[in-house]
């Protein structure tokens, strides 16, 4: 009976609750499915670090009705864009023309994000340490063996990152994820003076990003190319210090305010593309059929329109199949482009040879407000189906 609608509810198996799995799961309990999501950790929602939400990503929450309460509980940015290492502006955002033009853009601390999602999940839907080891398609629909028992579903969306079992376990063929060349570490602080101006100062295979919370809260990153699971003998914060303690400032207060234990530290890899993000009556969402690296801020964005676009054609079509077909077209025409951009911009942002770096930031200075507006069109300007 896969992918058969028979006007009893049909049962969706969602693996993972980060921000794909969360959003798919409200969208599909709004739509009168009934909804289970298997959770391999104990707890909800990663610590640590900020988000940033664009008009598309938002528009998403917006038609799941959560839009305002993540607004509410988010900063609007106010200023933005590119700086040197001594914080002369090489390029920057028009933040008003953008929100005019596009919609609002917000930066929000990752766990205000699950707060508001788990809510909205509602209760009893959200199974906790429940990792998926093994799904089998039968006749009568899709059987999940988990470390908490069985469950039975006509749908499985596989949204638990990128290195996802159920995409191993469907998608043999599928190359793992690449080393993107550098890493990035995280952090959220409370600085003594008050930060209000955000954006990302780029050095030679190194930057540093700002991202103001609200409440006197930063969040910042730092990235530097080094090889994949490189570790620094002294210590995180001190290489922090080392790489970024004399560039402008806030960012050696950022620093100090920091403390080490709850600094982060991550490689950045990407997926190579898969030939679809579907398999009969299961689906890839977010980061386990995309991952892409940062550079655009737009992972968690793109995981929100995976989840939106699932749930409208899932009701859109009689069948399953037919449904995720769909989903696979429009989803994979949407992200491929912007996976390619995020790569190339990630690859110049992170040039270490002084003569290119130079010509990255000559071409950054000259380049008009107005034309680089205009190019945000094709990320931001994403409206939910029907
Ligand atoms: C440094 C950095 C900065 C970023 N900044 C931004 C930004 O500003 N804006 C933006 O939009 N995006 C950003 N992103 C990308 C964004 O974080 C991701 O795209 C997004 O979080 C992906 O969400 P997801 O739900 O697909 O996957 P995940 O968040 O990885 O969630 C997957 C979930 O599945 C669970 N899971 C895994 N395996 C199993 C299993 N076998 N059984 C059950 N559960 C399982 C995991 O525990 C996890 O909870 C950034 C990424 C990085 C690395």
């Amino acid at each position: 009976m896969t992918g058969e609608s028979t006007g009893q509810q049909r049962r969706a198996v969602v693996v993972g609750a980060g921000i794909a799995g969360l959003t798919a799961a409200i969208a599909l309990r709004q739509r009168g499915w009934q909804v289970e999501v298997l959770e391999r950790a104990e707890t909800v929602g990663p610590a640590g670090s900020g988000l940033s939400l664009w008009p598309n990503g938002l528009r998403g929450l917006d038609a799941l009705g959560i839009g305002m309460a993540v607004r509410d509980r988010a900063t609007a940015a106010t200023e933005a864009g590119m700086r040197d290492p001594s914080g002369r502006w090489l390029a920057r955002t028009d933040i008003a023309g953008v929100r005019d033009r596009y919609g609002d853009l917000v930066m929000i601390h990752r766990t205000e994000l699950f707060d508001i999602l788990c809510g909205a999940l509602g209760e009893g839907r959200l199974r906790l340490a429940s990792a998926v080891h093994e799904v089998e398609i039968t006749e009568r629909g899709i059987r999940i063996r988990h470390s908490r028992g069985t469950s039975d579903a006509d749908l499985l969306l596989g949204a638990d990152g990128i290195n996802s079992t159920v995409r191993s376990l469907h998608w043999p063929d599928a190359l793992p994820p690449a080393y993107a060349g550098y890493t990035a570490w995280r952090s959220i602080v409370t600085p003594p003076a008050p930060v209000h101006s955000g954006g990302e100062t780029v050095g030679r295979g190194e930057r540093f990003g700002i991202g103001p919370l609200g409440d006197g809260r930063v969040y910042y990153y730092g990235s530097a190319s080094l090889p994949a699971g490189a570790s620094s003998a002294n210590g995180e914060l001190a290489e922090l210090r080392r790489r970024f303690g004399d560039w402008h400032e806030p960012i050696p207060a950022l620093l100090d305010a920091t403390d080490p234990a709850t600094l982060l530290r991550h490689d950045i890899y990407e997926l190579p593309p898969l030939d679809t993000y579907v398999r009969g009556p299961i689906a890839l969402l977010g980061d386990a059929a995309h991952a892409m690296t940062p550079n655009l801020g737009q992972g968690a964005n793109l995981a929100v329109e995976d989840a939106i676009t699932a749930a409208a054609l899932l009701d859109r079509y009689r069948d399953i199949p037919s449904a995720l077909t769909e989903y696979d077209r429009v989803r994979r025409t949407r992200v491929e482009p912007l996976q390619r951009l995020s790569r190339r911009m990630g690859a110049a942002l992170q040039m270490s040879w002084a003569p290119a770096a130079l010509l990255r930031d000559a071409i950054m200075r000259l380049t008009p407000v107005g034309p680089a507006l205009r190019g945000l069109a094709p990320v931001v300007t994403w409206e939910p189906p029907d």
